[in-house]
């Protein structure tokens, strides 16, 4: 299972009246063929703004000020916009947040999937039009409503429809940005579940941006956790579920309800995520974090491997030594 993605020390800032907020700061994963990684974290940890940077979707103030990001060994971020214009939807798609911002009301479904792959692809409309049809048909829509428009369809089947979008162009990786979030639960059991099948089939690489942890543990193979625009661990979910390191990733497993352990008491994060324009010196959780020592506020703690395949990014000792 090789490679098909590496992010190496990626930093985006943003320009603000009140400074520049350093929305993600030296993040570094990989994503291998047919893998599922869950990025995941609160509310503007910089997941989403992760994504952004590696489609290169990031528009002043906003701006990629440091890294790489390898698709098959090519830079993203150096390519030129035809190479990139070429890359996205051929090698690399979106799902995005919701299903309203891929799908253009004004035309037929399948005229906007069609549209796709005739951009992208050596193919006739004939070709194009029965490929359509067959995307429908894999994400669960009757093929036959190529012809429909958007307004005809549920939010989960818009969802459905933003999924075989993402696929149109047959990409090697595929960023779901919180693409269930707005749907009910139910519905977006089912969007994900079509999602991991696919990914199965068609041996996907797939990253999944949620702050839903049960979701993530439950089909993902690795998952990064992010805080305040870093990454923080990075392992195998079951190295996660068993034997998180990180005080931030224990305390948010800890603030997860476990339906399997219904007795066990969630316990809230106290405190919250701090201002990106002056993240904090040292470790940026040390105002939250219940090991506090003095030399966390100081330095900054690298993400290192702490068992075969298992990153953590603190500086107790028992943590990094096991
Ligand atoms: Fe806590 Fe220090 Fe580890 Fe940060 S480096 S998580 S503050 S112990």
């Amino acid at each position: 299972m090789g490679t098909v993605l590496s992010v190496e020390k990626l930093s985006t800032y943003f320009k603000t009246d009140k400074g520049i907020a350093k929305a993600v700061e030296d993040v570094s994963f990989t994503v291998n063929e047919g893998e599922m990684l869950g990025l995941i974290g609160e509310s503007g940890c910089g997941k989403t703004t992760v994504a952004q940077s590696i489609l290169r979707l990031i528009e002043y103030p906003g701006k990629v000020v440091k890294g790489s990001v390898h698709l098959n060994g090519k830079d993203l971020l150096k390519a030129s916009n035809s190479e990139l214009s070429k890359l996205r939807w051929k090698d690399i798609s979106v799902i995005p947040q919701s299903a309203m911002n891929a799908l253009n009301p004004i035309y037929t479904i399948g005229d906007q999937i069609i549209e796709a792959i005739l951009l992208h692809e050596d193919v006739t409309k004939k070709e194009a039009i029965k490929r359509t049809k067959n995307l429908l048909e894999m994400v669960g829509i009757d093929g036959d409503r190529w012809k429909s428009y958007p307004h005809e369809f549920s939010g989960g089947m818009k969802q459905r429809v933003a999924i075989a979008m993402a696929l149109a162009c047959n990409p090697k990786v595929i960023i779901s940005d919180e693409s269930t979030t707005g749907l009910d639960v139910l519905t977006q059991a089912q969007v994900i579940a079509l999602l991991k099948d696919l990914q199965r089939k068609m041996n996907l690489a797939v990253i999944i941006i949620s702050h839903d942890l049960p979701m993530v543990t439950a089909i993902c193979d690795r998952i990064a956790i992010m805080y305040a625009g870093k990454i923080v661990e990075w392992a195998n979910t079951d190295q996660i579920l068993k034997d998180a390191r990180h005080p931030y990733a224990k305390a948010l497993l800890n603030a997860t309800p476990d339906l399997s352990d219904i007795g066990r008491k969630v316990q809230s994060i106290p405190g919250s995520v701090p201002n990106l324009v002056n993240p904090p010196k040292g470790c940026r959780f040390h105002s939250r974090c219940p090991y506090v020592m003095e030399s966390c506020s100081q330095i900054v703690p690298e993400l290192l491997e702490v068992s075969p395949g298992h990153y953590t990014a603190c500086l107790l000792e028992e943590i990094r030594h096991g």
